[in-house]
């Protein structure tokens, strides 16, 4: 491509422009950040004004039954399967990755140990996004030894890491350093031939790529919504459990919301048949309604066709990158292969950082990861072509001019 006005055209012939519409999109920013938190569905700030004034305000404890707060956590996760090929009543928005996974992992390694005393093993990787190896870590710490973490450093690695002595896998779909994706189906398949259970973790899977769970006969996930499924921020996540497995998994978290009679009060607990189970406690509603606003845009759409356009986006940011700042030290880290990649880019430079804050500066955001990497997420939804000429037009000017080398860039802020 050698001028805007090709990217304006492929805008003009997208079937998914019209969805952009449904967003509260800042005028001023270029936003390339949906991969760590998406933005407002225009629908939200009405949502949310419902939800206060008159299901809180005038409904008040009433709203639990007359306007479905109770059951929230099971019809948005109905709503949510379709985009994970995940069936009716096999997924709760509930809880955040982490203590989702604390509780899927619990369940897995107390049915295996039930199988097969022998496998005290989770294999996972060391590249994996630090929180989910912390939360194994925190799990294990309760049993004394008797349990190990095991990590590979490339997948390669997984049929010699996959011993009798493993109990569970537990992987992350696309990473969040640099977008690589593993293949779900392969991968499935060998952790069981191996007799191992598969957990996988779909933060930047969830409405970014297709996933079909039930295709390829995983045994649970997790994900989060404040993602690509634009839920907002710090919004409820949300945990799978196939029906062959939803109860022979007991998960260790055993509040009262996952229960099989929430309100017998029943000193001793018993879960629930079926994905309720996997609840543990009261949920934020105000937070956890506005997820609905997100899912609402993907159901006028397909992943099929936010995969064709997430790849053509990101193709064509590969090139423009390529063509227009060969001459600085960018090095794309994620795969060129389509299967492999996830829908975002991710490029290392020796001042990352500094380079970043300048994008932002300019209105073009992104983020950074230790180390040296510069991450730049992709959502069909809003992301038009012409953004992607106009962000690495912004990227050029940094790098030709050195914007980056102003002193305020340098300095490190909490959040990257
Ligand atoms: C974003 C992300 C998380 C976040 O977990 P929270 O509990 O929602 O904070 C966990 N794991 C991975 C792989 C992620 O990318």
């Amino acid at each position: 491509m050698n001028t805007r006005e090709e990217a304006l055209a492929l805008d003009a012939a997208d079937p998914l422009a019209p969805l952009r519409a449904q967003f509260a999109l800042s005028p001023d920013t270029l936003y390339l950040n949906g991969n760590s938190l998406g933005v407002p569905p225009a629908a939200a700030a009405q949502r949310a004004q419902v939800v206060i004034a008159a299901e809180w305000g005038e409904g008040l404890i009433r709203s639990w039954n007359t306007a479905g707060w109770f059951t929230l956590t099971k019809r948005l996760g109905n709503k949510l399967a379709p985009l994970i090929g995940a069936a009716h009543n096999e997924v709760v928005v509930t809880d955040s990755i982490s203590v989702n996974l604390f509780k899927l992992l619990g369940a897995a390694l107390r049915l295996q140990k039930q199988r097969d005393p022998k496998r005290r093993v989770i294999v996972a990787e060391r590249g994996d996004f630090p929180n989910d190896l912390y939360i194994a870590q925190g799990l294990i710490s309760q049993f004394d030894g008797a349990y190990e973490l095991r990590l590979i450093d490339d997948p390669s690695e997984l049929p010699a890491a996959l011993q009798p002595d493993t109990a569970v896998a537990m992987l992350t779909h696309v990473n969040y350093r640099n977008g690589a994706m593993h293949d779900m189906a392969a991968l499935t398949q060998l952790i069981h031939q191996k007799g191992a259970l598969v957990l996988w973790d779909l933060a930047h899977s969830a409405g970014a790529v297709p996933v079909d769970l039930n295709g390829v006969g995983a045994d649970g996930a997790v994900g989060c919504t404040y993602k690509y499924l634009n839920g907002g921020p710090g919004a409820p996540g949300f945990v799978w459990v196939p029906h062959r497995l939803q109860n022979a998994f007991e998960q260790p978290l055993s509040g009262w919301w996952g229960h099989r009679a929430v309100f017998t009060m029943n000193p001793v607990y018993e879960p629930d048949d079926g994905i309720g189970r996997f609840l543990c406690g009261t949920q934020p509603i105000v937070s956890m309604a506005l997820i609905e606003c997100g899912l609402d845009v993907f159901l006028q759409t397909d992943m099929q066709a936010v995969r064709d356009k997430s790849l053509a986006l990101t193709d064509l940011f590969i090139e423009q990158v390529e063509a227009r700042c060969d001459e600085f030290p960018l090095r794309l880290v994620t795969p060129r292969e389509h299967a492999q990649r996830g829908s975002q880019l991710s490029f290392t430079h020796p001042h990352g950082y500094e380079v970043m804050q300048a994008l932002i500066a300019r209105g073009v955001i992104g983020d950074y990861r230790e180390p040296q990497v510069l991450r730049f997420g992709f959502t069909p939804l809003y992301t038009r072509y012409a953004d992607v000429w106009d962000a690495v037009e912004a990227l050029r000017d940094v790098l030709v001019n050195e914007t980056w080398r102003a002193a305020e860039f340098a300095a490190r802020v909490a959040v990257t």
